[in-house]
């Protein structure tokens, strides 16, 4: 099979590659699309400290091609999208109902390898069917989906919230439309003009450049969710959180960084970090099915698998928004 393989930071060969043989409970996918994503960009990057070589890529769906011993959820042919982080379910950890947080849990794309393959195996309890009108480019976009729908169940917004999203990414973007609902004011703040007026057609009341954000600075906010990772962010979301306010983290930095408890503690700030994903994908196939989540601006830039170096190489251009790989 044709696979994208990392051999070493920043060096991603497109070769033939030995395809995986599903295990028990397991099942073999043709991959027909995949999703180019942050993490992927980190290891990239060589800011995982994972061995290599592994073939990258974690958002992914395609088609059942084969079924490991003991599988009878799925069927041969069935399309279907991955859920790409597989817990232990025997630590404490897991049998708490923290899955996403599983020390032992392995990450597609990364503990083993992911979808910028032809063929990828997948425990089946993992793999979710698509519903029959959905398109490819569309079930795709379920695992960033459920990246936000995880942080929003955590921290939801109440009526008359004044709700601030740094980073409008596309998890920001994700969460500011699943919290665009009646009696909720939306702000979003990002560095790249593309994107906030991208926050502005899909809902946000106001939009703030950062670093021309002073208006901003003088404002406070009950819910904020912090998407960026970048610690002048997450020292922004305490500051402008109101008092009794609440703060969900979704950004992961790579450095530690002071934090300002005597603020925390003085506006009794409730702050949630928020990984990942739980039981969200069924909720977020859904939603998507129903038309409630605009994927247009998501799904526009689709590339082979020997132009995801390339991708990758300009993760961060202010233009792109989210690159989808076509594959087999
Ligand atoms: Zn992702
Ligand atoms: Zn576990």
């Amino acid at each position: 099979m044709r696979a994208a393989v990392l051999v070493a930071p920043q060096e991603l060969q497109v070769t033939d590659h030995v395809p995986p043989k599903p295990g028990p409970g397991e099942v073999l996918i043709r991959v027909t699309l995949a999703g180019v994503c942050g993490t992927d960009h980190s290891l990239y990057n060589g800011r995982f400290d994972l061995p290599l070589p592994v073939i990258p890529g974690h958002e992914g769906i395609g088609v059942i091609e084969e079924l490991g011993p003991g599988v009878c959820s799925v069927t041969v042919g069935q399309r279907v999208v991955i859920q790409p982080n597989f817990p232990c379910h025997t630590c404490e950890t897991c049998r708490k109902g923290y899955g996403n947080v599983c020390p032992s849990k392995v990450r597609l794309g990364l503990d083993t390898d992911g979808v910028f393959a032809e063929l990828v195996k997948a425990p089946a309890e993992y793999v979710w069917p698509i519903p029959g009108g959905m398109e490819d480019r569309v079930a795709v976009l379920a695992e960033p989906v459920a990246v936000a729908a995880h942080a929003v169940g955590l921290l939801p917004p109440k009526e008359g919230d004044r709700v601030l999203i740094i980073g409008a990414g596309v998890i920001g973007l994700f969460t500011l439309q699943l919290i665009n609902i009646e009696g909720v004011v939306t702000t979003a703040s990002d560095l790249v003009d593309q994107r906030l007026a991208l926050a502005e057609t899909l809902g946000a009341d106001h939009t703030y450049k950062v670093g021309e954000d002073k208006e901003l600075e003088s404002s406070s906010f009950d819910l904020i969710y912090e998407t960026s990772g970048d610690p002048a962010a997450f020292a922004q979301a305490i500051r402008l959180a109101a008092p009794g306010g609440r703060v969900a983290l979704l950004g992961l930095s790579g450095e530690e960084f002071p934090v300002p408890t005597a603020q925390i503690v003085r506006k009794e700030l409730k702050i949630a970090g928020s990984m990942i994903y739980t039981d969200e994908f069924g909720q977020v196939m859904n939603l998507l099915k129903k038309g409630k989540i605009e994927t247009g601006p998501f799904t526009g830039d689709i590339i082979a698998i020997n132009e995801i170096d390339k991708a990758l190489k300009t993760f961060n251009d202010p233009d792109r928004v989210k690159t989808l790989v076509s594959i087999g």
